[in-house]
């Protein structure tokens, strides 16, 4: 599908943008400016370019793996990122490369792939085979496998278990990219719990700084493999998006799993060259991923505070209300 964006390039911070032949500017308070008066309602295009809902472009049901594919699949992907990582710490790295680098440490010292047993006890519990030999002191990664009566809900999922220390993944396929960009987020939480710096259950102010820790480290990932190029791009787009709703600040938020949403995340995949998603569960988790991180940064760059962590928590904290899955205060 060709982008009406494929042309387009971004600048650094986000605010000017290479149309083929100029640059163009969007104004401070995120309206379109000049560029409202050169296109023609960004809306319209935007319903002309996407008019059938993304899940419909995959088959149905998702294609799946077996559990040691998808074990194959996130080491390879999880491999690919850290191998990114520079050697050296630079002097004004960001926060979340931090805890990337600590994560990286955490991967050799012990996580273990297991599957889930095909037979429940009394308790309806199922039992977990390991899916290779050794010990691990930081948790397992549990696949469920097609099928089995576990294998819905989240792709991916730390599980609130206070006698393993467990995430548990869904059989879906995904490119070995994301499948690793995902991962990492999970496993953040899940050295979070191993270590006890997030204690079970968290309070609501522990349980934001762990969602900002996973997230940090995802998007300071997806800055790795992207050459930087994830926080220009996204914020650029937050922008467009944003004033074609109709509203700069809330135009997005409003509009969560509708069309602008799917177009958000299908250009900012054509500018960042992603490839394209192996399953509905992938185009999922990458759209959730780009409006929460994406708000996350595009939050960092408007604020006027300049303690980000915080910013960071805020949204969060506004996202996750709604939802019901925030510790009362
Ligand atoms: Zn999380």
């Amino acid at each position: 599908m060709e982008s009406p964006w494929t042309r387009m390039a971004v600048s650094e911070d986000g605010r000017l943008w290479w149309d083929g032949s100029s640059w163009r500017e969007l104004s401070q308070d995120g309206t379109l400016g000049s560029l409202g008066t050169a296109w023609r309602s960004l809306t319209e295009v935007i319903q002309e370019k996407y008019p059938e809902k993304q899940a419909e472009r995959f088959p149905d049901p998702d294609p799946m793996l077996s559990p040691q594919e998808i074990r194959t699949l996130y080491n390879a992907g999880l491999d690919w990122v850290i191998s990114k990582l520079p050697s050296r710490p630079n002097v004004d790295e960001d926060v979340g490369m931090k805890w990337l680098r600590d994560l990286a440490t955490f991967r050799q010292h012990g996580l273990l792939w297991a599957v889930y047993g095909a037979e429940a006890d009394t308790n309806g519990n199922y039992g977990i085979l390991t899916l290779e030999s050794g010990i691990y002191n930081g948790g397992l990664l549990v696949v469920a496998p097609p099928g089995h009566p576990l294998a819905k809900g989240p792709t991916l999922q730390v599980l609130p278990r206070s006698d393993l220390n467990m995430l548990q993944i869904l059989p879906f396929a995904m490119t070995r990219e994301w499948a690793g960009i995902a991962l990492i987020h999970e496993l953040e939480h899940l050295e979070n719990f191993a270590t006890g710096q997030e204690p079970r259950p968290p309070s609501r102010s522990q349980y934001l700084d762990g969602e900002v820790r996973a997230f940090s480290a995802e998007i300071a990932a997806f800055q790795l493999v992207t050459g930087s190029r994830f926080i220009p791009t996204v914020v650029g787009l937050y922008r467009l998006f944003s004033s074609a709703a109709g509203n700069p600040t809330e135009g997005l938020s409003q509009t969560q799993g509708g069309h602008m949403m799917q177009a958000l995340a299908l250009e900012a995949d054509a500018l960042l060259g992603c490839p394209p998603p192996q399953s509905s569960a992938e185009a999922a988790t990458r759209l959730g991923f780009y409006f929460v991180a994406g708000s996350l940064v595009t939050a960092g760059v408007q604020a006027s505070n300049p303690d980000i962590i915080e910013v960071r928590r805020k949204v969060i904290e506004v996202y996750y209300q709604p939802t019901g899955q925030l510790p009362s205060p």
